[in-house]
C-alpha cells in the first residue's frame, strides 16, 4: 500500500445501528486514509432505537481492530464540527443512484458553507441494498441479521426487540 492520503477525514451518521455496509466503508477509508473520525450525530428531532451513547459503544466495539479509527459524536452543523476539529474532508459511501440525488446536494452544500470536501466511496455490492432502517425491520420481527451487522450489534438487537 502508498502512502496515505493526509487526515483526518469524518465519516457522520446516525448509525442506528452500524451495520456491516458501514463497517466496510471504515475499513477502506482507514486504508486510504491516515485518520477515521466515526462521528453520530446527536440529533433530537430523530426518534432513534438505540441512544447516542449504545450506539457509539457499539461502533467503538466493532472497529476496534483499525487502530487509526475514532468513535465520537457530535450536534450541530457538521462544518462546525469540522472545523473544530480541523477535518478537511467527509468520507461516505454511496449504495445506489437514490443515494446520489441528496448526497451531492448536502456535499455541495458542505463544499459551499464550510469549505468542507466530501469523498464518495462506492458501496461493497454485497451490502447495497442494506440500510439500518431494513436492518432494524428484520430483527423487529425476529428475522436473523447475523449477515447484516457485526456480531455484538445483532447481540443488541436481539436484546432489544426481545428474541
Ligand atoms: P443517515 O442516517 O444519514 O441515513 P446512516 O447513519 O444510515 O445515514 O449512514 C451514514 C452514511 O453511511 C450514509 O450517508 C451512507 O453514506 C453510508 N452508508 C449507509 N449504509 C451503507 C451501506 N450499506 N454501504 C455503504 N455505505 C453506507
Amino acid at each position: 500500500m502508498s502512502a496515505k492520503l493526509g487526515g483526518p477525514v469524518i465519516c457522520p451518521g446516525s448509525f442506528d445501528p452500524v451495520t456491516l455496509g458501514h463497517l466496510d466503508i471504515f475499513a477502506r477509508a482507514s486504508e486510504q486514509f491516515e485518520s477515521v473520525v466515526i462521528a453520530v450525530l446527536q440529533n433530537p428531532a430523530k426518534s432513534n432505537l438505540f441512544s447516542v451513547e449504545e450506539r457509539m459503544e457499539m461502533l467503538k466495539v466493532a472497529t476496534a481492530e483499525w487502530k487509526n479509527i475514532e468513535v465520537t459524536s457530535f450536534q450541530g452543523l457538521l462544518v462546525d464540527f469540522c472545523k473544530s476539529r480541523k477535518i478537511n474532508a467527509i468520507v461516505k459511501g454511496l449504495r445506489a443512484v437514490s443515494d446520489f440525488d441528496y448526497e451531492l446536494q448536502m456535499a455541495q452544500l458542505n463544499h459551499q458553507i464550510g469549505g468542507v470536501e466530501t469523498f464518495f466511496m462506492s458501496s461493497n455490492p454485497t451490502y447495497s441494498f442494506l440500510s439500518s432502517s431494513m436492518t432494524k425491520e428484520v430483527a423487529r420481527y425476529g428475522g436473523s441479521v447475523d449477515q447484516l451487522v457485526p456480531t455484538n450489534v445483532a447481540k443488541a438487537l436481539k436484546l432489544k426487540f426481545g428474541n
